[in-house]
């Protein structure tokens, strides 16, 4: 590749990223943004009449937005677009996983069902298969991240952030994003491939689109605003099936009583399976941060960040030492560590 090439690239590369700001298939687009404060606007509206405007005045301060954090939200945010389009291997697609698997499926001797079902429950079956695997795979990778201590180096950069911006959801270690992605060729595939051998010709790759529509009312419903300063609670009752981004704010506080709970993306349910669900509130006030030095580490701080975490547990300190103790009436326990941060 020459000089002018790895210049085309970048600014290519670069404009994509900003381009994802205006792409409804995207978590940080301004129009989930948008749609997110209506949602929340509203829903203060109902609950706090004339107060709602105030409540939500934190989105709009520059100090948000431009706070130290924040901009390392952003440099994150790109320069993990610009070492994941190097290094991650394009050609592992979703159909080149489908393809593989479906060999699989076969040398094991799987074949189409013998009965015929209508397509509509073909599809209805599909889209409620994804959306459960897919929902439970993303909260049980999040878990192993706090309960590894090698996957948690990697994931307490997003858990360094001092403020929570719409953008904090992309502050991630590549590692990180790579296991994620990695999750979601597997969950894809996987499905995928069984579905098509069960009921061939009823099943296309256009059906995942369908499953897409959850999502996008998910990100419609406040989904954007669970990175922010305003906490939306859903009500107790609400929060037992479905995570509010006060749940997951809470999730990011740097309290002790707080550690390890509220892991889920959707669905509340897997962490009432796994006893750490906590309830939020709108009127709650948190202090974010893993409480270390890295939580002011710009860019290549975060990046060297899990080699110096991880080398001081080889050492014996202090990595090895994370333990989570989830247990007791679905109240998340403290991480035990040798120190009195969280970390
Ligand atoms: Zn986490
Ligand atoms: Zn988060």
């Amino acid at each position: 590749m020459t000089t002018v090439d790895y210049g085309g690239w970048l600014i290519n590369e670069l404009s994509l990223a900003v381009s994802d700001l205006v792409n409804p298939s995207k978590r940080v687009s301004i129009l989930y943004f948008a749609s997110a404060l209506f949602f929340a606007f509203v829903l203060f509206l109902f609950r706090y009449g004339k107060g709602a405007p105030r409540r939500l005045s934190a989105l709009f301060s520059w100090r948000l937005w431009w706070h130290p954090s924040a901009r390392v939200d952003y440099a994150l945010w790109l320069c993990n677009r610009l070492i994941l389009s190097l290094l991650f291997p394009k050609v592992i697609t979703t159909l080149g996983v489908v393809t593989w698997l479906m060999f699989q499926l076969r040398e094991v001797g799987l074949s189409p069902l013998a009965m015929t079902i209508p397509d509509w429950s073909v599809i209805a079956l599909f889209s409620l298969c994804y959306f459960l695997l897919d929902d439970f795979s993303r909260f049980w990778l999040h878990w192993l991240m706090h309960r590894w201590s090698w996957l948690w180096a990697f994931h307490r950069v997003h858990h360094s952030a001092k403020v929570l911006t719409p953008f904090t959801v992309l502050r991630t270690h590549p590692v990180e994003g790579m296991l994620f992605y990695g999750r979601s060729l597997l969950v894809q595939g996987s499905l995928v491939a069984l579905f098509v051998t069960l009921f061939p010709g009823q099943v296309s790759l256009l059906m995942i689109g369908g499953v897409f529509v959850a999502t996008y009312v998910f990100n419609i419903c406040g989904a954007n605003l669970r990175h922010s300063p305003v906490p939306i609670s859903y009500g107790k009752t609400l929060e037992r099936w479905l995570i509010s981004p006060a749940q997951h704010q809470l999730h990011h506080s740097a309290a002790v009583e707080h550690y390890d709970c509220n892991f889920g993306v959707v669905l509340a349910v897997w962490d009432r399976w796994f006893r750490c669900l906590q309830f939020g509130s709108d009127q709650q006030k948190l202090r974010y941060g893993t409480l270390s030095t890295l939580d002011q580490a710009g860019v290549f701080g975060q990046y060297l960040s899990p080699i110096l975490f991880l080398g001081r547990g080889l050492n014996g300190r202090q990595a090895g030492l994370i333990k989570t103790s989830l247990v007791n009436g679905g109240k998340a326990k403290a991480r035990e560590t040798t120190q009195a941060k969280p970390e």
